[in-house]
């Protein structure tokens, strides 16, 4: 499945937040956002800004929730699509069904910085769900699965360095995380309020149902 291969910070600068897509860079003075605080392009700075339409703010609300979850149009239409055929609240099954991706996971549970990092985890084998190899960034975890790093993928620098900060990164009710054995297991299903988008997702909801 594709991915968005553009610069990430200028995803961050379009929508005018920070979206934390390149993980210790984005809290450092590098960050391009804190550097170069006006939108990208020709004229980037000196746009005129007038009240955005209500399917302006839906269309930036979705285009935050995408490039958050590195996703492209196809593939984000298609989890919301799949939401909205479940019983329950449309957007909080929305956020589950992202969170719940296993790039996310690895993610989420610190071992890698961001998950462009952990999908590169994935893709690259260093990731396996229940002792099986896993390399779709895409799978569902479930609870009680339990996701580790493999034992030769230790040493390898992203890991090794998400090992070195155990415990300063928040991990999120439903993992439980053991940095020594480096193994995650999924104790629950995410919450949509444990997730802290930076989107609105009703309104991304809503983008979809016009
Ligand atoms: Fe966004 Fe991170 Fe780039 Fe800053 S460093 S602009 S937060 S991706």
């Amino acid at each position: 499945m594709g991915r968005y291969r553009g610069a990430a910070c200028r995803l961050c600068r379009r929508e005018g937040t920070k979206l934390f897509l390149k993980g210790a860079r984005c809290t450092s003075p590098k960050c391009a956002f804190e550097r170069k605080a006006y939108k990208p392009g020709q004229g980037g700075d000196d746009r005129r800004s007038r009240r955005p339409s209500d399917y302006a703010q839906q269309l930036r609300e979705k285009q935050k929730m995408k490039s958050v979850y590195g996703l492209l149009e196809k593939q984000f239409r298609r989890y919301v699509r799949r939401a909205e055929r479940k019983e329950g609240v449309t957007s909080e099954l929305l956020v589950q069904a992202l969170e719940t991706r296993l790039d996310n996971a690895v993610f989420r549970a610190g071992l890698a910085s961001s998950r462009a990092q952990a999908r590169q985890l994935v893709s690259h084998r260093h990731i396996t769900v229940n002792e099986q190899i896993v390399t779709v960034a895409s799978y569902a975890v479930r609870p009680g699965d339990v996701i580790k790093v493999r034992e030769k993928s230790k040493e390898i620098a992203p890991v090794a360095q998400a090992a070195a900060n155990a415990g300063a990164v928040p991990v999120p009710a439903w993992l439980q995380v053991d940095y020594g054995n480096l193994t995650a297991t999924v104790v629950a299903l995410p919450q949509a309020a444990e997730a802290g988008t930076v989107a609105d997702e009703q309104q991304v909801i809503e983008f979809y149902s016009r």
